[in-house]
């Protein structure tokens, strides 16, 4: 069953569609701790990983940028090194610094590895309390092109143009890996979100791609609907969805919306996963006013590390911290600030520890 033994919910879904395959026993992973919070949110899968005797061996590396031979700043090449060798890897949020030059990391490290779905399971969890207790939804985000195609320019002084971009291609692999993951995680619904009304040509072909897909696989269910109407009724009724596959920006968004409906950014993971490799990451930045303070909350760090494990097929190990996880959770005698607790990082690591 699917179902997590203890809770009885649903389990952290596993990602294998689209999965590179991964040699058996001992896996290396690619670990980059990131910036702010990062290290100490790293430091704690760490240590439960270790205590659940996790078999995986970490290769850690920094990716504080580095100036490339064009000038500029660019992720470290033994940090691309490092993911290209073993295909997969956890990371910790990235400060992209503001300025010229600058490119986002975060951007550079999907770019490079082409990790063209950005998976996003929002889940509510017993103890955190929310408006709703039902949502189980999963949003799959093109991650490659669209509104982030970064093709901006300056037509004349006082206009400026940004180039949504939208590709057969990049539309139907993303589409697909949507269906292969409702089946493969028995979910019954894919629904494509769009403004096709509005932008004909480009969510035009999104749509008309996640169409074909859809008839590739009758057992699920595909329904197409306006983002505002999802927007909409997904605060009034999550139940309503399963799963959401959409261009970039309207899944960066969404994504972040449906986080909110299960407790906030500090809980909910996401895998960047491409045809090569796959990065697993919390989605909350750096959060600088807490950094280094032992205050952060590991959970969406953490249960991003076990859809990683999932990615891996190591079940039973992510069962296992999952399930420890939810019970600290669920309790509610070791939370973080974030969640209405006084427990410090370090002693809400130990409370899971404590329940493997
Ligand atoms: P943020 O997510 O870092 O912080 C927003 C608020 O949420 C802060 O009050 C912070 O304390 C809190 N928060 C976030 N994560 C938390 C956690 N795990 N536990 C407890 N509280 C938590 O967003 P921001 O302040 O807008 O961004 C700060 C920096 O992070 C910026 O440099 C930004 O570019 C970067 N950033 C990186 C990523 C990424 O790497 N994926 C994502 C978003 C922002």
């Amino acid at each position: 069953s699917s179902k997590d033994v203890k809770s009885g919910k649903e389990k952290v879904p596993a990602t294998r569609a689209g999965a590179a395959q991964y040699s058996t026993g001992v896996r290396k992973v690619t670990l980059i701790p990131g910036h702010g919070i990062g290290p100490e949110i790293t430091v704690a899968v760490q240590k439960i990983f270790e205590a659940a005797k996790v078999p995986i061996e970490w290769e850690e590396v920094d990716v504080t940028a580095v100036r490339g031979p064009d000038g500029k700043f660019g992720i470290p090449q033994k940090a691309i090194d490092s993911v290209n060798a073993n295909k997969i890897g956890l990371k910790g949020p990235l400060m992209t610094p503001v300025g010229k030059g600058y490119r986002s990391l975060n951007l550079a490290l999907r770019k490079e590895f082409d990790l063209y779905a950005n998976v996003r399971p929002c889940k509510s969890l017993e103890g955190i309390k929310t408006l709703y207790d039902n949502v189980d939804v999963v949003t799959i985000r093109e991650n490659t092109e669209g509104e982030y195609s970064g093709i901006e320019h300056e037509i004349v002084d006082g206009v400026v143009q940004s180039i949504k971009l939208i590709t057969e291609e990049a539309s139907t692999r993303v589409a697909e890996f949507a269906f292969q993951f409702a089946r493969e995680n028995k979910r019954k619904k894919v629904t494509a979100v769009h403004k096709a009304n509005i932008m004909r040509m480009s969510d035009g072909l999104f749509l008309r791609c996640c169409r074909e897909l859809a008839t590739k696989y009758p057992d699920i269910k595909f329904e197409e609907r306006y983002l505002d109407t999802v927007c909409l009724n997904m605060v009034q009724d999550p139940s309503k969805f399963d799963v959401l596959v959409m261009p970039n920006l309207y899944g960066d968004i969404m994504s972040d919306m449906c986080s909110g409906l299960v407790g906030g950014l500090g809980l909910t993971p996401s895998g960047n996963i491409g045809k090569n490799g796959a990065l697993f990451e919390s989605v909350h930045g750096t959060a600088p006013d807490i950094a280094g303070k032992d205050m952060a909350n590991p959970t969406a760090l953490l249960l991003s590390a076990i859809m990683m494990l999932r990615h891996l097929q190591l079940n039973d190990h992510a069962d296992l911290v999952q399930n420890a996880c939810y019970e600290v959770l669920r309790e509610g005698r070791a939370l973080t600030g974030d969640l209405g607790g006084t427990a410090k990082c370090s002693e809400f690591t130990n409370a899971i520890i404590s329940k493997l």
